[in-house]
């Protein structure tokens, strides 16, 4: 009997932080549940890397991927709009072409997804008469800081932002000032009024899917549904499903950077990367050249030139892997550092891919942004972290790595500003080799069990989605239309970029 399938849009704002969850939530939804999956992509630009992931993706005859024609923000914007302002225009902007595309589909969708700064779509979905769910690519607890923050009032707020005390988040852990949103500082501005607009709009969902699992967040998750607690402020349904994170089943090989890992004991390289778009100041930049170099150990070290006083400095650059690579000038780097690192670290311009490099046994840490995919992707292959956290939600994210036992946090870093060259050498020494290290290592081979077991077929994870698909179709077609599990679609599963 055959049975029918719904039809799910999913919607992914600028930056591969969202793309990559977004489309891996996709493949899933087709893999395992036998859905139809169109994948609308907002992006700044049409770099190859980009390319690369939407091509790979697009192979499977279930899941389509369409680019949603770029928009030139630099003629709706000042060049210096903060990169939450940048990002919403951008998705106001893409709403005429997705709204027409839905309109003309031929097999009607019937529900929306989109990530956090997606939510002005949902009016598109009332008017198509769509479920909407938002999939919150972050966890659990910055679920319930953006969700309660509207609900403070401003006695809370001016003690938390200027006699710098806890924000208590009801049923969760507080939210220490020093991890605090820097959106949270000036209620005055306008990122201020689009934080808080997108928190209302998210509650406005059908339901909200977060990147995290049952054993990871489990107190964040009950108080998230718990009426008594943090229930009447998310208002929807809260379906952890996580984590979604690309894995690499079978390690690339015949690459510079594969074939060097290839060459080094296991796990003795700590990989360095700030996600797709963080930079570092000059000044940073030299003391963790000096850092990794006196720390003796060997490493990793994804670079892009240096910028000041703009963490997400290259979140809207248009720098294409291939190209940029071989003009970027390492001049930046202090004189002499690449000769007497030669042989013992690698330094990669601008971009690699990182699920290959954390799957390799070689790596043994990650000084890592805590971007959430970054950390999943850390955590999914066992490496524990030196956590180095630039802008977003990435301090909480540290915070919660570091109380998990699985990230070392610069002190030095919260306090000044800059993380010096002694400071980085003993974190990467005490990674790398000395028990504490160890002792991570262990907690984060725990939690990645933990991980797999969510996500295998009967984890928390794994059923809380085969749930949440069999609400979909009973809504969509009346009745509960089939449960059965679609064997994976082996073959491109893997893909990756
Ligand atoms: N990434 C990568 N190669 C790089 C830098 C980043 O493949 O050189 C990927 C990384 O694996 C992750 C994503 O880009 O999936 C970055 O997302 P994250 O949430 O960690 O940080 P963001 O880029 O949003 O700050």
């Amino acid at each position: 009997m055959e049975t029918r399938k719904p039809h799910a849009v999913l919607l992914a704002s600028p930056g591969l932080g969202h793309l990559i969850p977004i489309i891996e939530l996709g493949k899933r939804l087709v893999t395992h549940h036998g859905f139809i999956v169109t994948v609308f992509v907002v992006t700044v630009d049409t770099c190859a890397r980009t390319q690369l992931l939407m091509k790979s993706s697009n192979s499977a005859g279930l899941l389509s991927i369409f680019h949603i024609p770029s928009v030139h923000i630099s003629t709706l914007l000042p060049t210096t709009s903060d990169i939450v302002t940048k990002i919403k225009v951008m998705m106001q902007e893409s709403l005429p072409y997705l709204r027409s595309a839905i309109s003309e589909m031929k097999t009607a969708p019937a529900i929306l997804v989109v990530d956090l700064f997606g939510t002005k779509a949902f009016l598109i979905a009332e008017e198509f008469n769509m479920l909407k769910y938002v999939f919150d690519t972050s966890t659990a607890w910055f679920l319930a800081v953006t969700t309660y923050a509207p609900a403070l009032d401003s006695k809370a707020f001016d003690e938390h932002v200027n006699e710098e005390k806890p924000m208590s988040i009801p049923g969760c852990r507080p939210l220490p000032f020093k991890d605090t949103f820097e959106i949270f500082f000036n209620r005055s501005t306008p990122e201020y009024e689009q934080f808080m607009a997108m928190a209302a709009e998210i509650t406005t969902a059908d339901g909200i899917l977060v990147n995290t699992w049952e054993d990871l967040e489990s107190t964040t998750l009950k108080a998230l549904r718990d009426k008594k607690l943090l229930r009447p402020f998310v208002r929807a349904p809260v379906y952890p499903i996580g984590p979604v994170a690309r894995s690499v089943r079978f390690p690339a090989t015949g690459d510079l950077v594969s074939d060097w890992l290839d060459r080094q004991p296991n796990k003795s390289v700590i990989y360095v990367s700030f996600g797709s778009g963080g930079t570092l100041p000059c000044k940073q930049m030299t003391e963790l050249a000096w850092g990794l170099e006196l720390s003796h150990q060997r490493f990793l070290w994804v670079v892009r030139p240096p910028m000041e006083n703009d963490p997400s400095g290259c979140f809207f650059t248009n720098f294409n892997d291939n190209e940029g690579g071989h003009y970027l000038h390492l001049d930046f780097l202090p004189v002499g550092f690449l000769t007497r690192t030669k042989g013992r670290g690698l330094v990669v311009p601008l971009w690699t891919s990182q699920p290959e490099i954390l799957g390799h046994p070689s790596v043994g840490g990650f000084l890592s942004h805590c971007g959430w995919n970054s950390s999943l992707e850390s955590l999914v292959n066992g490496v524990p972290m030196i956590a180095w956290p630039l802008f977003a939600e990435q301090k909480m994210n540290a915070a919660m790595l570091t109380e998990l036992g699985v990230a070392v946090r610069s002190k030095e870093l919260a306090a000044s500003g800059v993380a010096s060259r002694e400071e980085i050498g003993t974190m990467v020494r005490e990674l790398m080799e000395e028990n504490e290290g160890e002792t991570m290592r262990k907690r984060v081979e725990k939690l990645k069990r933990s991980a797999e077991e969510a996500v295998r077929e009967g984890g928390s994870s794994y059923n809380t989605l085969s749930q949440l698909t069999a609400e979909w179709e009973k809504k969509v077609f009346g009745t509960l239309n089939h449960l059965t599990i679609v064997p994976l679609l082996e073959n491109w599963i893997n893909h990756t970029f």
